[in-house]
């Protein structure tokens, strides 16, 4: 069998930059067609848009926040309405609010556990149904190995890491028998506009931590998402997948 995503749709939140683009173009390589959601990004969206219908797909750009609910479905209803059924749901979708927990605000707390732990129960649960009704799907969250290993300066991100892992094991549980499987890609350090804050000092240190001695590509997450999507993977459910170059193990 090879790696075909043809006849697929697929949404990936927060896809209209960095590790979410890079997945969306793959899963569109692949032969999938792609929807991407953001919260800003406008113009960002519609290029990827763009670059996914130059490859001969179908695709949606649409302005989406995470954090809403009744936004989520209606994402889902649309690409179900328009593209017939869901088959993939990517949630990338995530932030960084860092601070040392003696000065972490109660903002900086909700707004990172909102947007990364919420943002996934909410597209987990709308595609819940229509996944069930086609008799099928996958769902890849992305967690981080600081939800494994969790990371000083870093409590909000994370316990919202660390949550993704016990909610999608509860979700595989829970919808297997339907045939719809749940997994993590749990990515270490990756070179997109969220680590490009970090200085230069701490960047060398988590190189130096890392076996495979170099920052990964957004692209190299998006090979285990084009795994995850397809059915060469349709006997891995529940499982937490690192793409971290060695950094957790
Ligand atoms: P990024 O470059 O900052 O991109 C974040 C993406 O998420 C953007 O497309 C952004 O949309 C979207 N987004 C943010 N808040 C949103 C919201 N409320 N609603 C909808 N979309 C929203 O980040 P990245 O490095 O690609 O990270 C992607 C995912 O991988 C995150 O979940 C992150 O935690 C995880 N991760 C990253 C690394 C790494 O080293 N980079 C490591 C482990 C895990 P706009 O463009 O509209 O803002």
């Amino acid at each position: 069998m090879s790696l075909t995503l043809e006849g697929k749709t697929c949404l990936v939140t927060g896809g209209s930059r960095g590790i979410g683009r890079a997945i969306a173009l793959k899963l569109a390589d692949f032969g999938a067609d792609v929807a991407i959601t953001y919260a800003r990004s406008a113009d960002a969206a519609e290029e990827v848009k763009s670059e996914i219908e130059a490859k001969g797909r179908k695709a949606k750009a649409l302005q989406a926040d995470a954090v809403n609910y009744e936004r989520a479905e209606e994402v889902i209803n649309e690409i179900v309405n328009d593209w017939e059924k869901l088959d993939v749901i990517v949630n990338n979708a995530g932030i960084t609010k860092d601070n040392l927990i003696l000065r972490m605000s109660e903002e900086q707390w909700d707004d990172v556990i909102t947007t990364n732990l919420k943002s996934i129960f909410n597209y987990s649960k709308a595609a819940a149904k229509p996944m069930m009704r086609n008799r099928g799907g996958s769902i890849i969250n992305i967690s981080s190995v600081v939800g494994i290993t969790g990371n000083a300066g870093q409590s909000n991100y994370a316990a919202s890491k660390a949550g993704i892992i016990g909610f999608t094991k509860s979700y595989a549980k829970e919808l297997s028998s339907r045939n719809i499987r749940a997994n993590v890609i749990a990515p270490g350090y990756i070179l997109t506009d969220m680590t490009g804050e970090l200085d230069e000092k701490v960047l060398e240190g988590i190189k130096a931590e890392t076996p495979l001695g170099r920052a990964g590509e957004a692209d190299e997450v998006a090979d285990a998402v084009v795994f995850l999507s397809s059915d060469m993977s349709s006997y891995i459910t529940g499982e937490v997948i690192r793409v971290d170059g060695g950094m957790a193990m």
